[in-house]
């Protein structure tokens, strides 16, 4: 380096480590601008552990094949930086080797390391390059651009390194440094021009090598791999546990209700939209995605990211009169999330059990839902029928309140009152109370209850609908209403534990109740019933029930954690495991019918139901094993569209385990 070379590159890095930093700035202060979130709370030692496992060793992502690859990239990377600072270093003081501030035997075997380490980050380029333009997975985007600036960028700048430090080499006397396998080859290549073509090789290595590196860390807070700032952070404030629910509302007067511009967000949701890799792992694994829906989770997240950088700079400055892009919007567009897409959601979480950064996708789709019924009543023609329905008379059906109980008429069971001193209530639910079909499984687990002698007792007509879809659906103003007054009625009569026969009841009592004091104990029949087996107070007489595929319902299973239960269950009825369908446990598929999707039309050639049937079938069953009165339903309808009703049955399990209670 001459002396005017290394003044020049002093005024470029200070110039480029300012525009990072405001940059950077620019950015922490969009995310600002969301509300609060109590994301910081719990212990440090807890969420440090985690972000080390998961944003540095990256254990979702590895968790699939390719992921790996980026694994080493990123890997690769952090060890370069070691590499990049003595490359800083040296266009500040010229000639500067970490070797002359330390030295011990062996450390010049750090150059041989930088050496292979950088022909690694080449290596997984090129193979991420290749994955692109030759074998694209349907889940990533065609052709990014701005993947391929990122892409060209580290390639372009192992390259550079390559020729700085081959021409370095080439410079110095046989036996002056440690062996590097690559730039030694390049050195050797080089020799023949000569000293002096090669110095003025040297120089232009390392202009180039200097100008990749400053664009790349200015291009970074402006491209995608801003995920590379925003990851780390987002790893850190994680939920703990899976996001089972969404935040309450403060209904103030004057103020609009849910999510219309992107600073009503929180800061944790912005932080979201910065963290995105855009990996594609959520839309591969959405069932609206799969079933040609208009809605695409990667896509959602990226239109937020790209809304806070449209509006984030006017936001700030207070002018909000002209050019802000809206956030929702009647068609999608780059920084505009579509009506239509938001509807498209199941909730049934399966964006946010594969994302790698732990982004939450579903509290974001409500809260924009929120907006639409709220503040607009903007939503999908067939809702008004099933919002009119339990708003006046607590059924999506709208059947008089006082048939609720009928199902019940010949059953002989027990109204649970503040005196008849009952453990459990059995909270029936609009399916189980209604549904004709549901209403045989109500009466399989009463059945089940009585023979192993349970306390329980039911509210029959005075019974209401628990609120779930009206909540997945944004119309929070009634669902808090509904909430609040069921709250109210089962503390007046003591209700300390309750029983559900359907996974949307269970996580709205089990989680969202919890957000308005409710203390209660809340189990799904699955659980009890085993709970009772294992006890020996319900009996079984096994009998072969055929080939039995298990389907796991998102609300027991992703959100509560419950998996194992309706296989013992049905191991213990029939002596056997059940089968399981290639997506299964947490990698479950949809039915299609949560978020209040169960009350809406879908277009017939592209159902959720018959993608995941077809799966079902696939395992040439007798039967497909449920635990949820919406699953049952959806599954019901698939087997007739599939002309199969007569040979493959659906059954709940609390039916499997009824048919075989000993006498
Ligand atoms: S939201 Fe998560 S899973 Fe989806 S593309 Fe972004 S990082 Fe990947
Ligand atoms: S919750 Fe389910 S349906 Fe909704 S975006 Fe996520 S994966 Fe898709």
């Amino acid at each position: 380096m001459t002396h005017p070379e290394n003044i020049f590159f002093t005024i470029l890095l200070t110039a480029a480590g300012l525009a990072f930093l405001y940059s950077f700035v620019r950015l922490a202060r969009f995310v600002m601008l969301g509300g609060s979130d109590d994301r910081l709370k719990g212990s440090f030692i807890r969420r440090f552990n985690t972000m080390i496992a998961y944003a540095f060793f990256q254990r979702r992502v590895i968790s699939e094949g390719y992921g790996w690859n980026h694994f080493f990239i990123f890997w690769g990377f952090l060890a370069l930086l070691l590499a990049n600072g003595e490359f800083v270093l040296s266009g500040l003081f010229p000639g500067f080797r970490y070797t002359d501030l330390v030295y011990f035997k062996g450390m010049e075997y750090l150059y041989t390391a930088f050496d292979l380490v950088s022909l690694l980050v080449l290596a997984t380029i090129l193979i991420a390059i290749v994955r692109r333009v030759v074998f694209r997975p349907a889940h990533i985007e065609a052709l990014s651009r701005d993947a391929f600036i990122i892409l060209g960028l580290i390639a372009g700048l192992m390259l550079a390194y390559f020729g700085l430090a081959g021409s370095e080499l080439a410079l110095k006397s046989a036996g002056e440094s440690a062996p590097m396998p690559v730039s030694g080859a390049i050195a050797a290549a080089l020799a023949p021009l000569g000293h002096g073509p090669v110095e003025a090789l040297f120089h232009v290595f390392w202009w180039l090598h200097a100008v990749i590196l400053l664009s790349f860390l200015n291009y970074l807070p402006y491209s995608k791999h801003m995920h590379i700032l925003a990851a780390i952070p987002n790893c850190y404030c994680r939920a703990f546990e899976f996001v089972t629910t969404v935040p309450r509302e403060e209904f103030v007067k004057g103020t609009p209700n849910g999510v219309s511009s992107i600073d009503q967000f929180s800061w944790k949701d912005l932080l979201d939209f910065t963290a995105c890799t855009e990996c594609g792992r959520c839309n591969k694994n959405c069932p609206a995605t799969s079933t040609h829906k208009p809605l695409n989770p990667r896509i959602v997240i990226h239109q937020g990211k790209e809304n806070l950088l449209a509006n984030g700079s006017r936001i700030l400055s207070g002018n909000r009169t002209s050019g802000i892009t809206p956030l929702i919007g009647e068609q999608d567009g780059d920084a505009t999330v579509s009506e239509k897409a938001l509807w498209a959601c199941t909730t049934c979480g399966a964006c946010m059990q594969n994302c790698p950064v732990f982004i939450e996708h579903v509290p974001k789709m409500v809260k924009m839902r929120r907006h639409l019924v709220e503040n607009e009543s903007k939503f999908p023609e067939e809702l008004n029928v099933f919002f009119e329905a339990v708003e006046q008379r607590s059924n999506p059906w709208g059947i008089a309140p006082s048939d609720r109980g009928k199902w019940a008429n010949e059953l002989d069971i027990p109204a649970f009152t503040k005196d008849a001193g009952l453990e459990y209530l059995l909270y029936v639910g609009c399916a189980g109370a209604f549904d004709s079909r549901s209403k045989k499984v109500t009466a399989a687990v009463v059945r089940s209850l009585k023979a192993a002698g349970v306390s329980f007792g039911i509210l029959g007509s005075d019974e209401k609908c628990c609120g779930d879809s009206l909540r997945r659906l944004g119309n929070e103003f009634v669902f808090d209403q509904m909430a609040r007054a069921n709250i109210e009625q089962y503390r007046a009569l003591g209700v300390k534990k309750i029983i559900t026969t359907c996974p949307h009841c269970f996580t709205t009592f089990k989680n969202d109740y919890r957000q308005f004091g409710f203390d209660a104990q809340v189990v799904h029949h699955t659980e009890l019933l085993n709970t009772l087996i294992e006890e020996g107070k319900l009996k079984l007489e096994k009998s072969n029930g055929g080939r039995i595929v298990m389907h796991d319902s998102c609300y027991l299973g992703r959100y509560n954690g419950i998996y194992g239960e309706p296989r013992a269950l049905v191991t213990k009825a029939t002596g056997k495991k059940p089968l399981e369908m290639d997506r299964t446990l947490a990698k479950s598929f949809c039915c299609g019918a949560g978020g209040g999707r169960m009350w809406m039309e879908e277009e017939p050639e592209h159902r959720i139901n018959m993608n995941r049937v077809k799966e079902a079938l696939d395992k040439k069953p007798d039967a497909i094993a449920v635990s949820c009165p919406y699953c049952l339903t959806m599954f019901v309808d698939a087997v007739k569209d599939f002309k199969v009703l007569d040979k493959v049955q659906v059954l709940d399990v609390a039916e499997i385990i009824s048919e075989r209670i000993k006498a």
